[in-house]
């Protein structure tokens, strides 16, 4: 089993806990509007790196006393696009001693996937938007699957942190925050909610890539905006990155 890689990070701060190994695999169903990954959509593309789990985990090893405290993380595009290869790359890890991490919409709920949520350490879940008719705009895709996933992990007891991007004129609503944070509290799984700001640092890519930025005309968030969210998340006992 292949694994399709778009490309590798050695020392990743913002994806999990500590420093970590990040992975980028290749191919994502989702089409969010605010995206920085538009080049690793495409599924048929193998990305920079064609591995097997074991030559992938010999790339990690390299690494393994910068990332004692932390980890690797996997994500996208959309990771459980290969649930074979992340299943047999998270046991080899595991049997390395390394803490492992999976970044991932959700979008995918499948029983393979199931047994990759069985097996990782933790599990950053990205949650577009609580609001069915916004998620269906802002990814293309419907939010079923991602509410199927987090009361899958809820029912494993499985460490979840939630991510959460903050867009102006979208999710950046005081209701629909309400609305999100209201949802979430109840699940005992979740250990943590990180909050992201909307910025439109992508936007360059997508001219490099002759691709049109849906959201041209969208402002990044403002500090005051940012922890007017964080605010509404702790309100409700969410401990909030
Ligand atoms: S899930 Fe991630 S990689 Fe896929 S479109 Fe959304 S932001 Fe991009």
């Amino acid at each position: 089993m292949l694994g399709r890689i778009h490309s590798l990070e050695s020392f990743g701060t913002v994806d999990g806990p500590g420093i970590r190994f990040v992975v980028f695999l290749q191919g994502c169903p989702l089409r969010c509007l605010y995206c920085h990954n538009p080049d690793t959509w495409d599924p048929k593309q193998t990305g920079k790196y064609v591995l097997s789990p074991e030559e992938l985990l010999t790339e990690v090893l390299r690494y393994k006393s910068f990332i004692a405290k932390g980890g690797v993380t996997v994500t996208g595009g959309e990771p459980l696009l290969q649930p074979e290869f992340l299943l047999e790359f998270f046991s080899l890890c595991k049997e390395s001693g390394i803490h492992t991490a999976l970044d991932t919409s959700g979008a995918i709920f499948t029983e393979a996937g199931q047994k990759v949520f069985d097996i990782v350490d933790l599990v950053l879940l990205d949650v577009k938007s609580i609001d069915a008719d916004q998620h269906k705009k802002l990814t293309g895709v419907r939010i079923d699957n991602t509410l199927q996933s987090l009361n899958y992990l809820e029912e494993k007891n499985k460490p979840t942190w939630v991510r959460h991007v903050i867009v102006p004129g979208w999710t950046d609503d005081d209701l629909l925050l309400k609305r999100t944070a209201d949802y979430l509290a109840p699940y005992r799984c979740i250990e943590k909610v990180e909050l992201l700001p909307y910025h439109d640092m992508g936007a360059r890519k997508y001219e490099q890539l002759g691709m049109e930025y849906r959201l041209e005309n969208t402002s990044p968030l403002s500090k005051e905006r940012l922890e007017n969210a964080r605010n509404i998340f702790r309100n409700v006992g969410l401990q909030v990155l």
